[in-house]
C-alpha cells in the first residue's frame, strides 16, 4: 500500500489513525454486528455516536452552553441561504466583507432575501489581502455581519475579528475550523462544510447562539429552519450518519492524540512556517498573499510562468505530492495544509521545491 501526501483544498486528507480505526470498525461497530453505514439513525448505538461527536466538539472548541450544535447536510453553500432565511428577520439588512469567491457567493445569495451591504472588498487586488475595516461604516441596525474567516481559494485569514458590537458576527469557517482555538462567544453563528478539516463531505456543522434560533422568515422551508434541527437534535430526518461518525473519530484524535486545539495550532504554525520561509527565500517560487494576512491552511504560490507551474505540479505528483494545482480561477499552485497533513508531508514538499528550483531557476 502506498499513500500520497494530498494537498487538496477539499475533500482533503484525514488523519491516518482515523482511517485505520474506521477500517477496523467497518464490519462490526463495537459488537453491534453492523457497520455504522447500515444502522438505524434512531438506534441507541447511533444515538451514542452523534451525542459523542457533539460533546467532543463542544469540548474541543469550548462551545458555550447557550449555543446549539447542528449536524446538517447541503454543504457550506446551503448556509449561504439558510443564514439570511433565519437571521435576516429584523431590519432585513446584513453587512458583508468580500474577501473571495465564497464570501461573494454568500453575499449574492443573501441579497435575494434582503438588503445586503458590502462594507469592504479586496477584489481590487484579486483578494490577496483582508481589507482594513472601519466600524463607522457598519450598518448599526444590521441583523448580522458576515465574514468568510479563512479564504480557501486565495489563502488569506482574519487575524483580527471585526468589532460589530451587538450585531451578531456570522462566519464561514469551512477551511479553518479546528485549526486553532477560537473564541466562539465572539460569534452569533459559525458554520463549516466538514470536508476541509472535520471529516468527509456530506456533513455541515453549524454552531449557533440559541437566541438566534426560532425567528426564521415565514417562507423558510422546514429543512432550512435551524429550529427544526435544534428541536430534533439534528435528527428531524436522517442525518449524514457515517460522516458524523468519522467527524467524531477526528475529534477524538484531536483531543487524545494531538492534545487539543492549542497543540494543533502549534503544529499548523510549524507546517505553514516551513513553506512560507522557503517561499520568502526562493528565487523561483513566491507566495501571492500579503504577509500579515497569510492563512495557515491554504498557501497559494506561483513561479510567474504558467508552463513552469504546470511542469512543477506534474513533477511533484510523480513524487507522491498530489493536488498542488491552484484553483481553476487563480492558476499557479496551492498547498492546503489542513490538520491531517503531517509535518513530514510539508518537509517533503519543501525538499522537492528546493530540488526543482535548483534544476529550473
Ligand atoms: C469549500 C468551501 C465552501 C463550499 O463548501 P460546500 O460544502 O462545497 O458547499 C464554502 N466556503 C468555504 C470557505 C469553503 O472553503
Amino acid at each position: 500500500m502506498k499513500r500520497v501526501y494530498n494537498f487538496s483544498a477539499g475533500p482533503s486528507m484525514l488523519p491516518e489513525p482515523v482511517l485505520r480505526r474506521a477500517a477496523d470498525e467497518m464490519l462490526d461497530y463495537h459488537g453491534s454486528g453492523q457497520s455504522v453505514m447500515e444502522m438505524s439513525h434512531r438506534s441507541k448505538i447511533f444515538g451514542g455516536i452523534i451525542g459523542g461527536a457533539e460533546s467532543l466538539l463542544r469540548e474541543v472548541m469550548r462551545i458555550p452552553e447557550n449555543y446549539k450544535v447542528l449536524f446538517l447536510q447541503g454543504g457550506a453553500s446551503s448556509q449561504f441561504a439558510m443564514v439570511p432565511l433565519n437571521l435576516m428577520n429584523g431590519s432585513r439588512k446584513a453587512d458583508f466583507v468580500l474577501t473571495g469567491q465564497w464570501a461573494t457567493k454568500a453575499y449574492k445569495e443573501a441579497a435575494r432575501y434582503g438588503e445586503a451591504h458590502v462594507v469592504a472588498s479586496s477584489k481590487d487586488k484579486t483578494f490577496t489581502y483582508i481589507p482594513k475595516l472601519d466600524p463607522s461604516t457598519f450598518s448599526k441596525d444590521a441583523d448580522y455581519f458576515y465574514i468568510c474567516m479563512n479564504n480557501t481559494i486565495y489563502g488569506t485569514v482574519y487575524h483580527e475579528l471585526p468589532r460589530t458590537g451587538s450585531v451578531p458576527l456570522v462566519a464561514d469557517i469551512s477551511s479553518c475550523a479546528l485549526s486553532r482555538p477560537i473564541d466562539v462567544s465572539r460569534f452569533g453563528l459559525l458554520f463549516a462544510g466538514a470536508q476541509k478539516n472535520m471529516g468527509p463531505a456530506g456533513l455541515t456543522v453549524v454552531v449557533v447562539r440559541e437566541d438566534l434560533v426560532g425567528h426564521a422568515r415565514e417562507l423558510t422551508p422546514t429543512m432550512f429552519n435551524y429550529q427544526t434541527h435544534a428541536d430534533h437534535g439534528s435528527m428531524f430526518n436522517t442525518p449524514p450518519c457515517y460522516a458524523v461518525y468519522i467527524c467524531g473519530l477526528v475529534l477524538d484524535w484531536l483531543k487524545n492524540t494531538v492534545g487539543g486545539l492549542e497543540n494543533m495550532e502549534k503544529i499548523n504554525k510549524k507546517k505553514a512556517g516551513l513553506l512560507y520561509d522557503f517561499l520568502d527565500g526562493s528565487r523561483l517560487f513566491h507566495g501571492t498573499v500579503v504577509k500579515e494576512d497569510r492563512s495557515l491552511m491554504n498557501i497559494p504560490f506561483v513561479t510567474g510562468s504558467p508552463d513552469m507551474d504546470a511542469k512543477f505540479v506534474a513533477a511533484a505528483a510523480e513524487q507522491g505530492l498530489v493536488n498542488l494545482k491552484g484553483h481553476r480561477t487563480v492558476g499557479g499552485m496551492r498547498a492546503s495544509l489542513y490538520n491531517a497533513m503531517p509535518v513530514e508531508g510539508v518537509e517533503k514538499l519543501v525538499d522537492f521545491m528546493e530540488k526543482f528550483e535548483k534544476a529550473n531557476a
